[in-house]
């Protein structure tokens, strides 16, 4: 939904080449991501990644109708700043409550952020506020046997490696651990749970979508954190700019780990305003491009961009050398699309 840095692009009061782009891969909403679905009991489904401050933009572009979960990779600004927007998710089902997800360190912030949402207390005027239920996402180490229950901060640590899978309705979330600087976040493998009517329905479409992973924000990937890449095919990754940034990664940066992660296809995320998509994209290695807002990725493997709800503009992969070839007989990707993938 979004896949710019964090003062978005363009940024405000700048006449740089990017920012007086024509090209509408210049123009970059804050870095987010959703998950639509057809669960199996046909009720759709849709999980966000982060909730920034141009989550109101971001939900009216794709028709964003329900929401049922939010996973948040860490507390700045632009991953969390629209949390408020998602009260009118709550009022458009009946009022029913938002499961977000969270570590102990980002739940302090956004209690902290969201007083009069999380403490009624606060709420003086008792004003329409966002219902969501709280979930605290244990520290990623493998098989920690702590259970994904509502409770207060804990200690944190910094290990590496892939956290408790949390499985909404037939999607599978698996924590990963990722460092932004000194600060320890996360990211997200997607993939349907294994066994499961959804994970059927994807098998049968042939397809080389998942399993998939959303990375962030990322400047350093701990050792252990590899394991939960093995066998990504779409991987999502952060690609700042051209020069160095000590929390996130540059192009050069990225494309290194990309080529070490091995995914079909990388595209790149938390995009600044050094860079120009004409210039700088066929700089990049094969199987790794630029991110575009409203790309959005199809379970079979194939991709279109959304521009404005139901308005779909094709896109093209320029698959990684490795990759498996696409299985024959999907879906052009011209055809408009007006139902959410699966
Ligand atoms: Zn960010
Ligand atoms: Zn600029
Ligand atoms: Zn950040």
């Amino acid at each position: 939904m979004g896949t710019g840095t964090s003062g978005g692009v363009p940024v405000i009061a700048c006449d740089c080449p990017t920012c007086t782009s024509d090209d509408p891969r210049d123009s970059r909403l804050r870095t987010a991501a959703c998950v639509r679905w057809t669960d199996d009991t046909e009720q759709q489904r849709v999980v966000l990644i982060d909730a920034g401050p141009d989550l109101r933009v971001q939900a009216l572009r794709h028709d964003l109708r329900r929401c049922d979960g939010i996973f948040i990779t860490h507390n700045h600004v632009d991953h969390i700043f629209g949390l408020d927007e998602t009260r009118r998710f709550n009022a458009a089902m009946n009022m029913a409550a938002i499961e977000v997800y969270a570590e102990p360190v980002t739940w302090d912030a956004l209690r902290r952020v969201y007083k009069h949402v999380f403490d009624r207390a606060s709420n003086v005027n008792n004003s329409f506020v966002a219902t969501l239920n709280q979930y605290v996402i244990p520290e990623p180490e493998g098989d920690t046997g702590q259970r994904l229950v509502p409770q207060r901060a804990h200690a944190r640590r910094t290990q590496g490696g892939a956290g408790v899978p949390i499985d909404i309705h037939g999607m599978r979330f698996t924590p990963i651990r990722f460092l932004h600087g000194r600060q320890p976040i996360l990211g997200f493998r997607i993939e349907p749970v294994p066994g499961s009517g959804l994970a059927d329905r994807i098998e049968r479409t042939g397809g080389t979508g998942f399993p998939a992973a959303w990375c962030t924000d990322v400047s350093a990937i701990p050792t252990k954190s590899w394991q939960a890449l093995a066998g990504v095919r779409t991987l999502a990754l952060d690609g700042l700019r051209h020069r160095h940034h000590p929390t996130h990664m540059t192009l050069q940066q990225a494309s290194a780990a990309a080529a070490e992660i091995g995914a079909d296809r990388t595209l790149l995320i938390h995009v600044a305003h050094e860079v120009l998509a004409a210039r700088d994209e066929a700089a990049l290695p094969d199987g790794v491009r630029l991110a575009v807002d409203g790309l959005t990725l199809f379970a079979d493997g194939s991709a279109a961009i959304e521009t404005a709800p139901g308005n779909w503009q094709p896109y093209q992969w320029t698959p990684h050398p490795n990759a498996l070839p696409v299985p024959e007989g999907l879906p052009p990707i011209e055809t408009p699309k007006t139902e959410p993938p699966v």
